[in-house]
């Protein structure tokens, strides 16, 4: 058994419309262990909360309730300032669009180097060579410490990317939905890129992502999401495998079960996603799960581990019902 890096207890973010004046619960008592080593796919619809979890474990943004504990400390507890100065350098994150997230004034070593210059730990170094030794990391010509973005390829870009979330040797990198732009053989080069980081730096990866073959490569464990739930949880194998929970089964089917003698692991939804806005009572599927029966409607989800550490957020499925 690996140990926890960061345990999420309860995480809930309201964020309030400004257009609909209501709050909107992005995410909703989410409990998840992340451990060290491993990485993590999240995955589920565009605004299941995905990105919103990414940013909350970063302090990016303030959480609402619960509570992020990273090696045994309080992260939601910490003053701004102590976050800044103890974790911002151990605690990283890549963005999905390179072009975007890569300032086109800089030369590029400028770019990676500026997470070091930030924590104040170039110590005297050459800013040249260590700029070049973080572009080998991620198997870029160290000639290009001098270009600027518009002269790389997106694939070199989100390894640029990738060099400067690496620079302060971070324990925790959120990537969110880092491949989801590049073209297939590319996005293969940079899941392996990631792979081969982890095993030799020891990084521990929150990997967000819709696309699930993506995250059957790289992810050793996976939380599925739903309108800011997590409703099953476990690792690559258990829920991919055997997916349990409805949702599971219809997100994987579409994509990952054309073998017709796993045709008892699919399963076909109603109707539309509900707006976050206007979250249904108790399980939130059971507007659109075939399975509902009367109590759906009215009594909360709790997760549940049906055997070996693979969670289950449905009293049908644990019940041995489904
Ligand atoms: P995902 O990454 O899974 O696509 P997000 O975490 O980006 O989902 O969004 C979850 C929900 O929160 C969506 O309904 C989205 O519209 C809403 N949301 C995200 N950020 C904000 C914000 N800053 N203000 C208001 N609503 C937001
Ligand atoms: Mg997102």
């Amino acid at each position: 058994m690996s140990e926890t890096l960061i345990n999420v207890n309860n995480l809930t973010k309201i964020f309030q419309s400004r257009m609909h004046k209501q709050p909107l619960i992005a995410v909703n008592d989410v409990t998840i262990d992340i451990k060290k080593g491993h990485t993590v796919g999240l995955v589920g619809e565009s605004g299941s909360g995905k990105s919103t979890i990414g940013r909350c474990l970063l302090r990016l943004i303030e959480i609402d309730n619960g509570e992020i504990i990273f090696e045994g400390q309080r992260l939601d507890k910490l003053k701004k300032d102590d976050f800044r100065k103890k974790m911002r350098s151990r605690m990283q994150m890549v963005f999905q669009d390179p072009y975007d997230s890569l300032n086109p004034r800089k030369k590029i070593k400028n770019i990676v180097l500026e997470p070091i210059r930030l924590a104040g730990k170039m110590n005297g170094r050459d800013p040249d060579l260590v700029a070049g030794e973080l572009l080998e990391k991620v198997r870029l010509n160290p000639s290009l410490i001098n270009s600027y973005r518009h002269q790389l390829t997106p694939g070199q870009q989100q390894c640029v990317g990738i060099a400067r979330a690496i620079a302060t040797n971070p324990d925790f990198i959120v990537l969110d939905e880092p491949t989801s732009l590049l073209d297939v053989s590319v996005r293969m080069n940079v899941l392996q890129i990631l792979a081969d980081l982890q095993k030799t730096l020891g990084i521990t990866y929150l990997f967000i992502s819709h696309d699930l073959s993506t995250v059957q490569v790289i992810c050793h464990d996976v939380a599925v999401m739903y309108l800011g739930k997590i409703i099953e949880t476990g690792t690559v194998n258990q829920v991919f495998n055997t997916p349990r929970h409805p949702y599971s089964k219809a997100l994987l089917s579409s994509v990952l079960l054309p073998d017709p003698s796993k045709k008892h692991l699919s399963c076909e939804l109603k109707g539309e996603i509900p707006s976050p806005l206007d979250m249904p009572s108790g399980c939130p599927l059971h507007t659109r799960c075939p399975s509902a029966v009367p109590e759906c409607i009215h009594s909360k989800q709790q997760m549940q581990d049906i055997g070996e550490g693979h969670i289950v957020a449905c009293m049908r499925v644990v019940n041995g019902e489904i």
